[in-house]
């Protein structure tokens, strides 16, 4: 018999896995382009010509051996020292490479941020609607999810909901601005808040309660919205950054951990997740593709195609009379719905629009909708959804 944790995971189904597979079978029946597939949060966006060029100079001129090799767990230093002193001039920190973990993706940062800091029955607070995927990767420790719902309002996350929600087990909270499946970014006050109910928390329970803070849309901010820099509110902050959107490379699995020199049992930490690194299997991140991002620091991807489509998704759902978040970041538009989430998206499916129902991130009442696809596919969904508003009596 194979794990039991692994059987259910076999059983419980991937809502948004579900949606691509519907993609599919709807496309083979329509046409792919009579489908309007919001369910991924799959960039669009070509990487910047930078990343091809990189890679090709990388290839062509520098020594084969050493750019396939083996490296230390943290990643190469060079690269790292290149990131620290990058994040120095853009948010005036004083960061060096022996605060840079080199990681696979976000993801792969996450689950090595976790496996340093929890023992078994550690509880991680998450923040209702979040990426369904931190449940697995907290039970990956035998740590405990604790779910607190974000305001319904502006689902900025209440410091009083957060207070009432910590026990003597807290060992971390994770959060994710600019966010998904929301698109708000947290204020500056947000920030001031948790903290200071995490500091107060922290002192009181004897022990520090960490924030994890899942970057991958740092750099995806419209209209100028300031994404406020997590270690500069807190020092027991651990950043799990990516470039799969910022650059448009989640295939190559590529990110990085902050691990702040000001932060709680520092060498502790920096020496367990290198160690973490290297046991989960993953041993150190890409070594080419490290190499790319190093050369690539100053560069993002053309994120004004993003921000077109969400005016023009934002003005089209509001002209029909639904009730869209107005996203400051990401590339995800959050949708109050009138009827329950699971049958809205049923409704939606006939006019071959897919999104992902408000459930799969544990808020029903709500539908995701990743604008990063095609203009057109938005400019040929507007009507169907304004069909879709008809028969919902909008
Ligand atoms: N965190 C959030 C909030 C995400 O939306 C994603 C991917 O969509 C990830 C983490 C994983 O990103 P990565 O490709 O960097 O592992």
């Amino acid at each position: 018999m194979i794990s039991e944790k692994m059987i259910k995971l076999t059983q419980s189904n991937s809502v948004i896995r579900a949606m691509f597979e519907e993609g599919n079978r709807l496309a083979a029946i329509h046409g792919r382009e009579n489908v309007y597939d919001f369910s991924l949060g799959n960039p669009n966006i070509p990487s910047p010509p930078a990343v091809g060029k990189a890679i090709i100079d990388i290839v062509t001129t520098e020594d084969s051996v050493s750019i396939h090799g083996y490296m230390s767990n943290a990643g190469y230093p060079a690269v790292r020292a290149d990131i620290a002193k990058s994040l120095n001039k853009r948010f005036d920190t004083a960061f060096t490479e022996s605060n840079i973990i080199m990681s696979v993706g976000a993801a792969g940062g996450l689950n090595v941020v976790l496996k340093t800091l929890l023992n078994p029955g550690d509880e991680v607070i998450v923040i209702s609607p979040f990426f369904v995927e931190y449940g697995n990767y907290v039970s990956n420790f035998d740590g405990k999810l604790v779910i607190i719902p974000a305001s319904r309002f502006d689902f900025q996350p209440d410091a009083q909901t957060l207070r009432a929600a910590i026990t003597a087990k807290t060992k971390a909270i994770i959060i994710n601005s600019p966010n998904n499946p929301t698109g708000v970014v947290y204020t500056e006050d947000t920030i001031k808040q948790i903290s200071a109910v995490l500091e107060e928390k922290s002192r009181e329970n004897g022990s520090p309660i960490y924030i994890i803070s899942d970057e991958p849309y740092r750099e995806l901010a419209y209209d100028g919205v300031e994404v406020p820099y997590i270690t500069k509110y807190y020092k027991n902050t651990l950043i799990c950054y990516s470039w799969s959107k910022s650059l448009s490379l989640p295939g190559q699995r590529i990110g990085y951990i902050v691990v702040p020199s000001e932060i709680h049992d520092y060498e502790l930490i920096f020496d367990a997740a290198s160690i973490a690194t290297r046991i989960l299997g993953y041993v150190n991140a890409p070594a080419l593709i490290q190499r790319v991002v190093a050369k690539c620091l100053d560069e993002q991807t053309d994120i004004a195609a993003y921000d077109k489509n969400r005016k023009l998704l934002y003005d089209g759902l509001k002209g029909f009379g639904f009730d869209p978040i107005y996203p400051q970041g990401a590339f995800y538009m959050w949708l109050k719905i009138p009827c329950d989430d699971k049958e809205f998206v049923e409704a939606a499916k006939k006019y071959n629009i897919l999104l992902v129902p408000g459930a799969a991130f544990t808020c029903p009442g709500y539908a995701r909708i990743a604008y990063c696809v095609a203009k057109k596919t938005i400019e040929n969904a507007l009507p169907a959804f304004e069909k879709l508003a008809k028969d919902l009596g909008l």
